[in-house]
């Protein structure tokens, strides 16, 4: 019962919008910031227009979600709303997800990549604990990557992966890698490996991988005892215990990019459809999760499809909307929190 009281505490869907600082090159052009945070939980877009008879005016759009976090809140603090709560209820079959989701600069990655690195240290800490202890319970670690709608094992040269499912609607990466991780030096030792795996073409840094999504999932499983452990072929000991709970980290593709349907370039093209349904397809999802929806709409994408077990049954959803404050940015910043909104 006490468990279940837990559980209650933590709401089912979150969104979380984060704002970052405007960056060097956007102050030495002086642009103007346009976002205000009112308070914890709202904002103001102004967004600047022209009348017909080119008079500047300003119009306002407010929306407010269950937290918004301005430009001086520090990652530790964007752990601690999002991330944290959730962490006690992985040991109680809870299956949690853990989205960025916005433009291409708007600060996911800068968001994402420290979270991983939190939550392997307090799931650490709590396996330690009395009440664990006895359990066997391990902490395992996977990275992969989906790029125009395959995957790859960021952990494993880039090895092609693909997705079976069971009998039982159990989703399974056929060949995904996954690592036992008894400290947190190895996790973080894994999260530089695969972030340097991710695709980066030779146009420049942030240009291909702003068309991946990137996904980093912590497992806690439950560990045969060893009278029972069970041999493979070789006779040796099969690794994977049973999962108890885990949660997956996604640094999703740059929400613009699933605009690029009529590019030029025909693989832009064929990465944009693809994209623009997976990030159509999450928000369906999550729709349909928070409205407690019998029928979710997996099928949609790549995406949503890898991430089915997390959608069913004990799950959590937290999505971090990163903006940019610029001007340049205003409609890719009204288009995220109009995404955002529609989460909720
Ligand atoms: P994305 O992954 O959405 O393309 P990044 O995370 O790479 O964006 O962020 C773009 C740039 O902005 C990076 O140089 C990053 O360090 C910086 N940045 C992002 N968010 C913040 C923030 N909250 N505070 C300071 N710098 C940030
Ligand atoms: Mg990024």
């Amino acid at each position: 019962k006490e468990n279940i009281a837990r559980e209650n505490n933590v709401a089912k869907i979150k969104v979380v919008v984060r704002k970052r600082p405007l960056n060097k090159k956007e102050l030495a052009r002086k642009e103007d910031d346009i976002v205000s945070v009112c308070d914890d939980a709202s904002l103001t877009v102004h967004e600047p227009k022209l009348k017909v008879d080119l008079t500047a005016y300003v119009e306002k759009h407010e929306f407010c979600f269950d937290a918004v976090l301005d430009e001086y809140v520090t990652n530790d603090e964007v752990y601690r709303v999002t991330v944290q709560p959730i962490i006690p209820i992985i040991f109680e079959r809870t299956k949690a997800t853990c989205f960025a989701y916005g433009q291409t600069g708007s600060g996911k990655t800068f968001t994402m990549q420290p979270l991983p690195l939190r939550a392997a240290e307090d799931l650490v800490r709590l396996l330690h604990q009395p009440v664990y202890r006895n359990q066997r319970f391990k902490l395992w670690l996977s990275f992969f990557e989906i790029y125009g709608g395959k995957l790859f094992d960021l952990l494993s040269e880039r090895k092609k992966l693909c997705m079976r499912e069971d009998g039982r609607q159990q989703v399974c990466i056929v060949g995904l890698q996954e690592f036992e991780v008894s400290d947190v030096q190895i996790v973080k030792e894994y999260i530089e490996k695969g972030n340097a795996a991710r695709s980066t073409g030779s146009t420049g840094a942030n240009e291909e991988s702003s068309r991946s999504h990137a996904i980093l999932q912590l497992a806690i499983k439950k560990h045969p005892e060893v009278k029972e452990t069970r041999r493979n072929n070789d006779g040796n000991e099969l690794k994977s215990g049973k999962l108890v709970g885990k949660i997956s980290f996604i640094d999703l593709a740059g929400s613009e990019r699933g605009a690029d349907t009529t590019d030029n370039d025909r693989q832009t093209r064929i990465e944009g459809a693809e994209i623009n349904k997976s990030l159509l397809a999450l928000k369906e999802c999550i729709r349909a999760l928070d409205n407690d929806q019998i029928h979710i709409p997996f099928r949609g994408s790549k995406l949503t499809e890898v991430l089915r077990d997390s959608f069913v049954g004990n799950s959590r959803t937290v999505m971090i909307s990163c903006i940019s404050p610029n001007a340049g940015s205003c409609e890719h910043t009204l288009n995220t929190l109009r995404y955002a909104d529609r989460v909720k």
